[in-house]
């Protein structure tokens, strides 16, 4: 890539230019360290105009129709006027060179479609970074111009949880099942859900469907809801049929309207900013210690003393520790 003053990318986002703002993501995505600075310039250029979108999160097993739901969802949306910008997390693909998601052509309609913006899942080596970028991604989105942004990721592994928290709301998709519905989804996830929902109720499918419905809820009346004016929803939709999808955007603004309305809303972006501060903190000062010379030079060797039951696990730590309590602050070694 070649890179560009802030300015082309500032402005570009800001006007809504699509090239522009792809740009910026893959700008965002960069591990390079001139390309962080320029992001994070960028980004800050940008933070004024953040923030006004529905940030709305999917996930579901592979499988479930999150692709189908996002594409109807996303061609109903343009229909009320409204700019969908779709990010996908899938760490997976990180790892195992290929995706859970799939290679296969998805929101085949909402791609063709100028109004709307699909950007997939970034690579990265942990969830962490995907994390980081997503959140940065969404952030651009927002300053070009997309009223929702729709992060989609795959109901296995951690990423949920991390999508969870950087959205207003989570959507679980799940399908119907014959008797252990409740078995193959995680309890955890059910539990961070803003609502949940059965895709696939349609044609012979629906009875069951409606049999599952029924089971979750019954099943969330056992959990203690995390807020004061929500109680997750139960609901079926068929991303085919396009059953139930307006009911499942009207909740969405429905949760938006009522935890507008009583505070809650500030207050769960505002947990988010800290808890997501406080994780950068964590991180970048995890990176630092690491990469300090003494720190990389003496590791291996206290790893293995601590491993013969040489040095107890406590000494060892607190050895490589002391190095950051004797380091001179940077002004005196700059002298
Ligand atoms: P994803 O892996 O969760 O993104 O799932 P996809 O959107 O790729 O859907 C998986 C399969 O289920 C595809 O063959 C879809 O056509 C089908 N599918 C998705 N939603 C529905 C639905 O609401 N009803 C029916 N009958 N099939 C669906």
């Amino acid at each position: 890539m070649v890179e560009k003053e802030s300015g082309y990318y500032i402005d570009g986002v800001l006007e809504g230019n699509r090239q522009v703002l792809s740009k910026t993501i893959t700008l965002i995505e960069s591990a390079l360290p001139d390309h962080q600075r320029l992001t994070r310039e960028v980004l800050d250029a940008l933070l004024p105009h953040t923030g006004n979108s529905i940030r709305l999160g999917i996930t579901g097993v592979p499988g479930v129709g999150k692709s189908t739901f996002i594409e109807s969802l996303g061609m109903m949306l343009l229909e009320k006027g409204h700019r969908p910008a779709i990010l996908a997390v899938d760490p997976s693909s990180a790892r195992s060179g290929g995706s859970i998601m799939g290679d296969k052509t998805r929101m085949e309609r909402l791609a063709i479609d100028s109004r709307a913006f699909i950007r997939p899942s970034p690579a990265g080596n942990t969830l962490g970074g995907v994390a980081r970028k997503t959140r940065e991604t969404i952030l651009a989105c927002e300053a070009a111009g997309f009223d929702v942004v729709i992060v989609e990721t795959v109901g296995v592994g951690q990423s949920e949880y991390s999508v969870a928290s950087m959205v207003d709301f989570f959507l679980v998709l799940l399908l119907a099942g014959a008797g252990d519905e409740l078995q193959g989804i995680k309890r955890g996830i059910i539990e961070i859900a803003d609502a949940l929902a059965v895709n696939k109720a349609d044609g012979e499918n629906l009875a069951n469907a409606e049999r599952t419905r029924r089971a979750y809820e019954n099943a969330l009346h056992l959990t203690a809801p995390a807020s004061t004016v929500w109680s997750p929803p139960v609901l079926m939709c068929s991303a085919v049929t396009m059953a139930g999808i307006a009911e499942i955007w009207e909740t969405v603004r429905d949760h938006r309207r009522k935890t507008i309305e009583t505070g809650e809303f500030d207050l769960k972006r505002t947990r988010q900013a800290k808890d997501w501060f406080l994780y950068l903190l964590d991180e970048g000062l995890k990176d630092w210690f690491y990469q300090l010379p003494k720190v990389k030079r003496s590791l291996p060797d206290v790893r293995r003393h601590v491993e013969a039951g040489r040095t107890t696990a406590m000494a060892g730590a607190k050895l490589l520790l002391e190095y950051l309590e004797n380091r001179k602050p940077d002004h005196e070694h700059n002298r």
